[in-house]
């Protein structure tokens, strides 16, 4: 091989010909104002351009670039290159067969002796391969967080049944014992014994139900069979389900009711009485003697609203934000300063059908003064 003082220019010329139109990246070189000088066969073959048509255009104008934000990407990279700097970034150049590839791009001035820009390299590698690997890879772990996660959330709510399920257990067995081994038990203890029996057995039963619901609503099992209804109408039936609920203490239900005729929505009629009678039965629960509970439909420009006003003991700040989630119970107490018992359940149970409806539900509260709950239902 010739020794490089003995190269002619042709020969040098043929040799960098030779590496230009050979190298696996793609090499276009490019004046101060962005015109194609030359064009590399790694170019060629990977856009499917012609180079004779190519030369002379400025960069920016090839139809290889994916879309206009790719073309902008590049002119402003021309546009830094020519300050001198050294640009690389990841571009998108629509190959040869017409898919979009993913590009390593960079664009390097180079100087002349005097210090000016004589022109610019820009040079590109195929790196789609690779970032479709990233990306399988990403997706894989993102798949895996997410089964972990999932296998979190069952322990947890595993967990959190067999401790909801294990007081009430508790109580039955501890009271049916008691029962079966004091014989000479006085009749009205008996009678005590066997209502707590009782009523823990319908706590049960309760958490039991509220459990399937909550499962056949989650699996997507749920269809709702929904028809033209007046939302009035239900939440004036919820509240005719817990009057005597709310009679027993003294709990006013005072109707707000527009005179501006609402519209009907289409809704499951049950599930929604389901969400008032809920929402009711909290007011109820959570207001001491004597007080009241306001409703009030509202029609805005997209919803229907309804909102529950009661005057109770209120939900402390700090439990506003996981009121709706699975289980969460605010630890209130009533006057007499008894924990006030419930499943945790109602509420999320609420929000899901709420949302199945594509409606929203939200709670505002003063400890002390009262809350109330909104519900929010898309107008047809
Ligand atoms: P449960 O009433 O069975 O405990 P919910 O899911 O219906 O379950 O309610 C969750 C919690 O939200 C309740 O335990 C209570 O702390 C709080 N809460 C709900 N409604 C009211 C209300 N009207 N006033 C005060 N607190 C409420």
């Amino acid at each position: 091989m010739a020794l490089h003082d003995a190269l002619t220019e042709a020969d040098l010329r043929k040799r960098f010909q030779a590496i230009f139109n050979n190298t696996f990246q793609f090499i276009f070189l490019v004046s101060v104002d962005g015109i194609i000088l030359e064009i590399n066969q790694a170019a060629v073959n990977f856009t499917g351009i012609i180079a004779t048509e190519a030369l002379g255009k400025a960069l920016w104008e090839l139809e290889s670039w994916a879309d206009e934000a790719a073309r902008s990407k590049l002119q402003t990279g021309i546009y830094r290159a020519s300050g001198g700097e050294f640009v690389r970034y990841t571009g998108e150049i629509v190959n040869l067969e017409g898919t979009r590839a993913v590009v390593d791009l960079s664009i390097k001035p180079i100087f002349s002796s005097a210090g000016e820009i004589d022109f610019f390299i820009v040079e590109g590698r195929d790196i789609t391969a690779i970032k479709r690997m990233e990306f399988e890879r990403d997706r894989e772990r993102q798949h895996a967080d997410t089964l972990h996660k999932l296998n979190e959330m069952k322990n947890e709510f595993v967990s959190q049944v067999s401790h909801e399920l294990r007081t009430p257990l508790a109580s039955i067995i501890g009271f049916a014992q008691t029962l079966l081994r004091s014989q000479n038990l006085a009749p009205e203890k008996a009678q005590q014994f066997l209502n707590i029996i009782l009523d823990d057995g319908r706590r049960l039963e309760r958490l039991v139900e509220d459990l399937l619901d909550i499962s056949r609503i989650e699996s997507g099992k749920t269809s709702l069979i929904t028809q033209p209804c007046s939302i009035s109408q239900i939440v004036e039936y919820a509240a005719h389900i817990i009057a005597t609920e709310a009679d027993s203490k003294r709990i006013r239900i005072v109707h707000d009711t527009t005179p501006e005729a609402l519209p009907l929505l289409e809704i499951d009629n049950d599930r929604m009485t389901q969400v008032f009678v809920n929402l009711l039965a909290n007011a109820v629960k959570f207001t001491p003697p004597d007080g009241s509970i306001t409703l009030r439909t509202q029609k805005s420009a997209q919803t229907l609203e309804v909102s529950i006003a009661d005057t109770g003991v209120g939900i402390p700040a700090n439990d506003m934000p996981r009121l709706f989630e699975k289980f969460y119970r605010a630890k209130q107490r009533d006057t007499d300063g008894k924990e006030i018992r419930g499943t945790g359940l109602g509420l999320a149970i609420a929000k899901q059908i709420v949302e199945l409806h594509g409606g929203s539900i939200r709670a505002e509260s003063t400890p002390g003064k009262g809350s109330t709950f909104y519900v929010n239902l898309p107008l047809p």
